[in-house]
């Protein structure tokens, strides 16, 4: 395209055109340096150039064309287009796309094609000021704004590069909001997309603390007496002694009277000052550490999950009550430790965890929590945080699929390797059948399997690339849906999940006969609980999910899967 084509009309009075809107208004380069003074404050060179363009694009796309527009920069070019077409960031119709190149396109926005006009760095080697100024080869207070100008003038479109595009298909989506939810920290509405709490209270919020916001833990005025004057005196809080590398408890609790002979280990303990119980108990408006851990508690703990104790140190642990996976609501987590002066720390979710064990800890953090802060991180826990789900113990039908192992000319591995690792997980396997790698064998045999009442169904190996590599067809045939072929696990990456009715269907990739821990072992205890897999489940397991094959394998108690 030749941007010699874009002819130069003259308006009325017979003023020479620089630029014009959509509608067709024209604007002599006075005149269009008075628009933009009133717009943007300031004649911005690359304002006026970019009049130019938004022009020479107009005509490049036709009058007829219902058009959008991408700017490839944020400086100057989008008011241009703003000014000049219907296109805003307001209306989103303008989307910039902020790659720092002093381009812009406008396109069709029914089918994408369009006009892209961009400044060309070869042509304005001819014109020194613009050069300058582009490159800004002189510092602003040096540059000659008038002689600018007249060259700019001058160039007119001479220095432009005019091309025909077309936009990726996601530009011609609509934008969308999403759901809108309340923010459980300011209280203002947003995106549930931007995560658990709005974007602001994540921390990007433009603004400087205010002096009542900048001390979110003050405390409440407590009194304090020195200890000596403490005897005979119940504490407000538990006291925590920690002996360095043996031990940490609670050297006084909540409501302990100090007697003249612990005034000895108080100064150990280096307790010069003691908080009293007497004129601190109730405190208006503040929420005692202990009292905060109990609500927590209440609101944290789902099925399967119990606080046993009461707060000590003002912290609250969770116990499993009985053996099973361990689910915790991550988003919600993190939505519970964003608000300041509270923490909840929890073991990882989809593991098995046994019965009695701790499963997560809460605490606040200062001995008085404000309030509105209590408040805010209890309207957070409107449902459990923690979950034990109960595993059941699955019948399991093995299916060994291989042309040299049903030959007998290799012993099979795969059924005592799924048959140990099934005991572990305390599931009984009850019958384990042998096809070679035929679709129609494969076929056969998990319906043989499904008719023999089994719960869930392995078969191993042909989930590689080859030509023989049939089991999926095979399971396709049985009737298998909700078919997830391919996961985001190292070793076991051709593993597949499906399921044929209620029957739960795992196919296993051959390198389980060379890696001790695979995908089979993360994956098991989801299905024993019953939980449905998702793909976006298997896509956040990629985190972490890569072994290291070390020598001495450690799993659970090593970082796979985690
Ligand atoms: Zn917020």
């Amino acid at each position: 395209m030749n941007t010699n084509d874009v002819e130069i009309k003259l308006d009325a009075n017979h003023n020479e055109v620089w630029c014009h809107d959509h509608k067709g208004n024209c604007y002599s380069f006075d005149a269009y340096i008075d628009l933009i003074q009133s717009f943007h404050g300031f004649a911005a060179p690359g304002l006026i150039i970019g009049g130019r363009m938004v022009a020479t694009a107009l005509q490049h796309i036709g009058q007829r064309v219902m058009f959008d527009a991408v700017c490839e920069t944020s400086h100057c070019l989008p008011d241009a287009i703003q000014l000049l077409t219907l296109c805003t960031m307001g209306n989103g119709w303008l989307k910039i796309e902020d790659l720092g190149r002093f381009a812009l396109a406008l396109y069709d926005k029914h089918d994408g094609s369009g006009v892209r006009v961009a400044l060309d760095c070869e042509k304005i080697k001819a014109w020194p000021e613009i050069k300058n100024w582009f490159y800004k080869l002189t510092p602003k207070s040096a540059q000659d704004t008038s002689l600018l100008e007249k060259e700019i003038h001058k160039a007119g479109s001479a220095i432009f590069n005019v091309k025909h595009i077309r936009v990726k298909p996601k530009l011609l989506q609509k934008r969308r909001v999403g759901t809108t939810i309340d923010c459980p920290m300011c209280g203002e509405a947003f995106p549930t997309k931007h995560g658990p709490v709005c974007r602001g209270c994540q921390g990007e919020d433009p603004y400087s603390p205010t002096s009542d916001e900048r001390d979110l833990l003050a405390q409440p005025n407590l009194i304090a007496v020195p200890a000596a004057e403490a005897i005979g005196q119940k504490v407000l809080h538990d006291m925590t002694e920690i002996i360095a590398h043996k031990s940490k408890k609670a050297a006084f609790v909540h409501g302990q009277t100090i007697s003249a002979g612990d005034l000895c280990r108080l100064q150990q303990m280096g307790r010069q000052n003691i908080y009293l119980e007497e004129g601190n108990q109730a405190v208006p408006g503040w929420i005692h550490e202990n009292d905060a851990a109990a609500n927590f508690a209440r609101a944290m703990a789902g099925e399967g999950v119990v606080v046993k104790d009461s707060p000590r140190e003002g912290k609250i642990t969770f116990r499993a009550t009985r053996s099973g996976l361990l689910v915790i609501d991550e988003q919600r987590l993190e939505a519970f430790n964003m608000i300041p002066g509270v923490m909840c720390a929890t073991r990882q979710s989809g593991q098995l965890v046994a019965e009695g064990r701790p499963v997560g800890a809460s605490r606040a953090i200062p001995l008085f929590l404000a309030q509105d802060l209590f408040n805010k991180a209890l309207s957070v826990l409107d449902s459990p945080l923690m979950t034990v789900l109960p595993t059941r113990r699955a019948k399991i039908g093995i299916l060994v699929t291989g042309t040299e192992v049903f030959r007998g000319l290799v012993r099979d591995e795969f059924e005592p390797l799924i048959r140990a690792k099934s005991q572990k997980f305390g599931c009984e396997v009850v019958h384990a059948l042998v096809v070679p790698d035929n679709r129609q064998a494969i076929c056969d045999g998990i319906r043989e399997l499904v008719n023999m009442g089994m719960d869930l169904l392995v078969t191993t190996a042909g989930l590689s690339v080859d030509p023989d590599d049939v089991t999926r067809y095979g399971l396709m045939d049985a009737g298998a849906e909700d078919l997830l072929y391919g996961i985001p696990v190292l070793p076991g990456a051709m593993t597949l999940l499906a399921r044929i009715g209620n029957i739960q269907v795992m196919g296993v990739p051959a390198c389980a006969l060379h890696s001790k821990i695979t995908a089979f072992d993360l994956l098991m205890p989801y299905l024993l609980a019953g939980k449905n897999i998702t793909r976006r489940d298997l896509a956040r397991m990629g985190h972490g999910s890569l072994c290291l094959e070390c020598e001495v394998c450690n799993f659970p108690r090593c970082p796979f899967g985690k």
